[in-house]
């Protein structure tokens, strides 16, 4: 367990792999209680028989009272994924970012949590896009991820607040991006995230990525869409 919610809900990390692992990698399957298709790839990757060649952390929740009550925000309304202390501004409505970066229990346990472990990787599910998000960290890992989940790759907005920017900026040399899953999730999907996921933590860090980016492999599936803009999204 990594803390608990506004309501007292416990909000719960569990270890897949190998503790020791050199690479480390954070999954958390929902941030925004409304968009809670990502816990299932959380619960899969828990489940997984197949032995990930990295340490893994699953949050399934990040947000257990949004979900419980099915909104955006947690109890006091705050929009989490805006609430991290990298270009905080103070927003309303339903992107609240809250009193002051870090005002909420729950994004303070992923601070704690991403900062005890230092993920090379972090992997942050929302809805409903159907896509992976450019976020800032590495492209080449970023874009082997699309390629494997089968979503396009395209750069969304930098929201100010937001988990992953706070990540690529605290955690130099690391990865965090947002996989935005589309509204209705098939099986087929959460198990093609999850396989994703267990590929890219094997991966990262290893020769064999910059292998698997030679042109012709590489083909980017936005076309390039995408770079250079700031499109204004759901994040
Ligand atoms: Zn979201």
């Amino acid at each position: 367990m990594i803390g608990h919610s506004v309501r007292g809900r416990p909000i719960v990390a569990t270890l897949s792999g190998d503790a020791t692992a050199p690479e480390r990698v954070v999954v958390i399957g929902c941030v925004h209680g409304d968009e809670p298709a990502g816990m299932r790839v959380a619960r899969e990757l828990v489940a997984s028989a197949r032995l990930p060649d990295a340490a893994i952390w699953v949050v399934p929740s990040l947000n257990p009272d949004g979900v419980a009550a099915g909104t955006r925000g947690n109890a006091h309304g705050v929009d989490l994924n805006r609430n991290f202390p990298f270009d905080w501004q103070p927003l309303g409505g339903l992107e609240y970012s809250g009193t002051h970066a870090l005002s909420e229990p729950e994004s303070r346990a992923a601070q704690r949590l991403i900062l005890r472990v230092k993920p090379d990787l972090t992997i942050w599910f929302h809805q409903p896009l159907d896509l992976v998000d450019r976020s800032g960290g590495d492209p080449m890992i970023e874009r082997r991820f699309s390629q494997l989940i089968g979503l396009p790759l395209v750069r969304l907005s930098r929201y100010p607040g937001s988990a992953s920017s706070w990540q690529n900026h605290a955690l130099p040399g690391s990865t965090a991006f947002v996989v935005e899953l589309p509204s209705v999730v098939r099986g087929e999907l959460v198990r093609r995230a999850t396989s994703a996921i267990l590929t890219v933590a094997g991966e990262y860090g290893s020769p064999d990525v910059g292998g698997a980016m030679t042109p012709g492999s590489a083909a980017d599936p936005t076309g390039g869409i995408g770079i250079g803009l700031d499109i204004q999204p759901g994040g």
